[in-house]
C-alpha cells in the first residue's frame, strides 16, 4: 500500500497499491515511495478519475520519458479514460502522450486501455477483475488474484451491494480493503460524496454472510485518523479491522 489515505496532509499520501513490480492500482502516490523503481511499472489500473487516484500519472511518464522502452499502459473504465484524455492529457494541462513516441523504442509513450467490469485481466502473473462500485463518478474496485490467493480492493465507494455479493459468492477472497473516509456524524457528507463512515460500513457489513474475511481500512481523511480508529473499534464487526498506513504490507 503506497498511499493509504483519502487526502494529503503532513506525511500522508493518497491511494496507490503496488501489486507487483510492474503492476499498480491507482496513481495517487507512486514516485515518492518507489523512486527509480517506479520506472519498472508498465501497467496502471485506475479505479476512477478523481485527482487523489491519478495525480502521479503525468509525472510517471515525464520522469522516465527518455529512459523507457515500453509504453506505459493505463487501464480504466471508458468514462475514466475519456476523462483523462479530455482533462489531463489534452495538450493543455499536459501533453497527449498517447501521440508521442518514446525516444528509445518508438512505442507510444502512453497507451490507454478501456476495461469492462467482471472481465479478468491477467498481466505478469497477476489477475485483476474490476467490479462496479458506487461513487460520484464511474468507479470500479478490483479483485486481485496472485498465486491463487485473492484480495478485494474497493477503492472509493458508498453503500454497494455488489461488494458483498461478490464476497459471499467467492470464499477464496480472504481479505477486503475497503474505504472509510469520514466520521459517522458526517453521514450526509459521506452519502453525497460517495464514501463510507464507520456507521455506514457497519450497516453494510450486515450483508456479509462470512465471518472469515479480514477487513482492512483505507482512504481515511488524514484529519480524522484517530477519531475514525476509535469509531471503528466501537463496532463489533469492525473491532478487528486494520486501518492501513502508507507503506503497509498486505500478505495474501
Ligand atoms: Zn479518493
Ligand atoms: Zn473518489
Amino acid at each position: 500500500m503506497l498511499g493509504a489515505y483519502g487526502g494529503r496532509l503532513n506525511d500522508k499520501s493518497t491511494t496507490s497499491l503496488l501489486v507487483s513490480d510492474s503492476v499498480a492500482i491507482d496513481a495517487g502516490n507512486l514516485l515518492s515511495p518507489l523512486g527509480d523503481s517506479a520506472r519498472d511499472i508498465n501497467h496502471i489500473f485506475l479505479t476512477h478519475s478523481h485527482i487523489d487516484h491519478i495525480v502521479d500519472l503525468p509525472f510517471m511518464i515525464d520522469a522516465f520519458f527518455t529512459s523507457r522502452d515500453r509504453s506505459l499502459n493505463i487501464y480504466g473504465p471508458p468514462q475514466t479514460i475519456q476523462t483523462l484524455k479530455s482533462n489531463i492529457f489534452n495538450d493543455l494541462i499536459w501533453p497527449d502522450f498517447t501521440k508521442i513516441a518514446l525516444l528509445r523504442s518508438g512505442e507510444a509513450a502512453i497507451t490507454m486501455n478501456e476495461i469492462q467490469p467482471n472481465v479478468c485481466y491477467e498481466i505478469d502473473g497477476v489477475k485483476l477483475t474490476p467490479f462496479e462500485t458506487n461513487h460520484t463518478v464511474k468507479s470500479v474496485g478490483y479483485v486481485i488474484e496472485k498465486e491463487s490467493k485473492k484480495i478485494m480492493f474497493t477503492s472509493d465507494t458508498g453503500k454497494c451491494a455488489n461488494i458483498w455479493n461478490i464476497l459471499n459468492d467467492d470464499p477464496d477472497i480472504a481479505s477486503i480493503i475497503i474505504e472509510v473516509s469520514f466520521p459517522s456524524n458526517y453521514e450526509k457528507l459521506a452519502l453525497e460524496s460517495g464514501h463510507l463512515t464507520p456507521k455506514l460500513l457497519n450497516e453494510e457489513l450486515a450483508n456479509l454472510k462470512r465471518e472469515d474475511v479480514a477487513i482492512y481500512i483505507n482512504h481515511i481523511k488524514p484529519d480524522f485518523i484517530d477519531r475514525l480508529k476509535r469509531e471503528l473499534i466501537a463496532y463489533e464487526r469492525t473491532r478487528k479491522a486494520i486501518p492501513l498506513s502508507d507503506g503497509a504490507l498486505i500478505l495474501l
